[in-house]
């Protein structure tokens, strides 16, 4: 069984709204609501596992019942981290059933069915494997406020989600490393474990919303998504 576990637990302080933009709607839904529909979407997922903040729960209960997300089997609240979110996610997968761990953020309502199917056929192939997209900016390491190097950006990759684990991977990466702050993405703490992990090209239209104008974008994106039917 392939379980999706959705991370929508975060504080929102940089978006800095009253109303948690994961509620916020675009054409009539919510955007965690769009999120959640791509996996439900997605025959290579059989089950959503969502993590939401413990005060959010009861409202968001509200708003799915409106919604036909058939996947959906258990909401949990999550941690001070996204990594502790991420790991209570975890632990509330069948370890007899599991196979693949497709790891998301709420945030990101533009993902493709196709783009999350290709990333866990890949992570079934190889143990782990993260979808990333082109960085289109030339990056500067800078120190003190001056810049001290630049890194070629043909190598460089903009880590995206879904991440996509062997079950036992993801439960090795969380039982072998200290989990806090400076864990912002599951595929760090399989990189401390050794293992290769596949990168899939992905699209860039894939933002995370993390600030208002991220916002504005994602709602453009969607409309157009909807009108191509992707
Ligand atoms: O904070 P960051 O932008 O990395 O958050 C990425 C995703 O992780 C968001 O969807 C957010 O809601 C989620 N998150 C979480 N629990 C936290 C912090 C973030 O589920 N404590």
């Amino acid at each position: 069984m392939n379980s999706a576990i959705i991370v929508a637990a975060g504080s929102g302080t940089r978006f800095g709204s009253s109303v948690p933009k994961q509620f916020l709607e675009i054409n009539g839904k919510p955007l965690l609501i769009h999120t959640l529909e791509r996996f439900d979407n997605c025959p290579a997922i059989d089950e959503i596992v969502l993590v939401l903040s413990a005060a959010e729960i009861e409202k968001f209960q509200n708003i799915i019942e409106k919604f036909n997300v058939k996947k959906l089997s258990k909401i949990l609240s999550g941690g001070e981290t996204r990594s502790a979110s991420v790991f209570n996610g975890l632990n509330a997968i069948d370890s007899e059933l599991a196979e693949i761990v497709a790891v998301h953020d709420g945030a990101r309502p533009l993902v493709t069915v196709a783009e999350i199917a290709k990333t866990v056929e890949k992570a079934r192939q190889t143990g782990a494997a993260c979808l990333v997209a082109a960085v289109t900016d030339t990056i500067k390491e800078v120190t003190d406020g001056k810049i001290v190097g630049t890194i070629d950006r043909a190598k460089l990759r903009r880590a995206l989600t879904p991440q996509c684990f062997r079950y036992e991977i993801l439960k090795r990466a969380f039982a072998e490393n200290e989990i806090g702050e400076a864990v912002t993405d599951e595929c760090f703490l399989v990189e401390k474990l050794g293992y290769e992990i596949a990168a899939v090209e992905g699209s860039a239209k894939n933002i995370k919303v993390t600030t208002p104008a991220d916002f504005v974008l994602a709602e453009s994106l969607l409309k157009q998504s909807q009108i191509e039917n992707v």
